[in-house]
């Protein structure tokens, strides 16, 4: 089976399609055949060796795929049917979808529901489902498409692009933050009404200012969320799920002591199986055909390492597929 395979040299991540045994697969009662795959932001630090996502080499990165059930000792799943799979630390410390083959724990898999095929389910991947948790955080924070304006940062991202079509397509009124204004036709072609630079959300806010948004979805952190913060309105949520701009946040307690700001965390990888069914099940019926034509590059195994690095240069648009077959 083929496969893209981390290896460390001279401290150096090293990545490369090799032929290997599927002997060498890890334990787990399901093995399943991946037909695709796709390049998040954390496969891209993986691939690359820029953030200490692989702690044990070799390793095969992915940390999601989609596939059908080649043999199973798990009752739930049966060959020939159709699984995905996100987190768990898949592609991280057990070996992950980048590769023909993957053996997994029957209880990190999610059967496909229907209205989703293998390839759709990757598009969306790890970073759809993430869009899907977050939009499901701002309706439990009661926010409804008529209480104002939604905002996304990080919108050209997979998950950010994912998020403003699906509020888009549940009626939200969806402003975009990019730091890329060649992307804007392609932010409003996804739902968003307006799209503003990242420009004017990089200085540190001033503890509250202008209240301009009913919710948010953040996938940048640092200073962007620090002023989002500051813009909620009265009763806003945010739901937070990324650091494409750091991992601080330097921000104050007064948009939640003055405005009953609530801020949701938002973590995609220990989601319990009823709530990523949930997800999964909400997603097949949210997004029109449009969407998976307009936010998706295919690419191949081979093309993956530079992918990663071209990701990380934020160079890359919506979200990458990799067809593994
Ligand atoms: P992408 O690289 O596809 O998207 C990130 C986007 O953020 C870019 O397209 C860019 O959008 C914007 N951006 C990049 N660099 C900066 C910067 N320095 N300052 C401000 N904005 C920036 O990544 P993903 O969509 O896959 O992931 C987004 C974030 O969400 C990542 O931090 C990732 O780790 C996190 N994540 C978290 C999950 C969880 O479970 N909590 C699950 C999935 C992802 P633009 O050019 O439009 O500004």
């Amino acid at each position: 089976m083929r496969a893209l395979l981390l290896e460390q040299q001279d401290d150096q991540t090293l990545a490369r399609v090799k032929d290997i045994n599927s002997d060498q697969l890890p334990d787990g009662d399901v093995t399943v055949d991946v037909n695709w795959s796709s390049i998040n932001y954390k496969d891209a630090l993986a691939i690359t060796g820029k953030g200490k996502i692989v702690r044990n080499f070799p390793m095969v990165p992915g940390i999601d795929f989609a596939g059908t059930v080649r043999q199973s000792r798990d009752d739930r799943f049966k060959e020939g049917q159709s699984v995905v799979l996100t987190g768990w630390g898949v592609g991280e410390n057990h070996w992950g979808g980048l590769a023909e083959q993957a053996r997994v724990s029957g209880e990190w898999l999610v059967p496909l529901p229907n209205g989703l095929d293998e390839r759709k389910a990757m598009i969306l991947g790890t970073a759809g489902f993430t869009a899907m948790l977050c939009v499901m955080a701002l309706e439990e924070g009661g926010v409804h498409p008529d209480d104002g304006d939604i905002l996304v940062t990080g919108a050209s991202g997979g998950v950010g692009s994912t998020a403003v079509a699906i509020l888009a397509a549940l009626g939200y009124h969806v402003t975009a933050i990019s730091g890329r204004e060649s992307n804007t036709d392609y932010l409003k072609a996804l739902g968003a009404k307006e799209v503003l630079s990242r420009d004017g959300y990089l200085e540190a806010p001033r503890p509250l200012e202008k209240q301009l948004w009913a919710g948010a979805v953040d996938t940048v952190g640092d200073t962007m969320l620090a002023r989002v913060l500051a813009q909620m309105n009265y009763n806003g949520t945010v739901a937070a799920c990324g650091l494409a701009g750091g991992y601080h946040l330097p921000t104050t307690v007064m948009p939640f002591i003055l405005r009953n700001v609530r801020l949701q965390g938002v973590d995609s990888v220990h989601t319990p199986l009823h709530r990523r069914q949930t997800a999964w099940e909400r997603l097949a019926g949210i997004l029109p055909d449009s969407f998976y034509q307009q936010a998706t590059q295919e690419i191949t195994l081979e093309q993956a390492p530079a992918t990663a690095a071209a990701l990380l240069d934020n160079k890359v648009t919506g979200r990458t597929l990799v067809k593994i077959r």
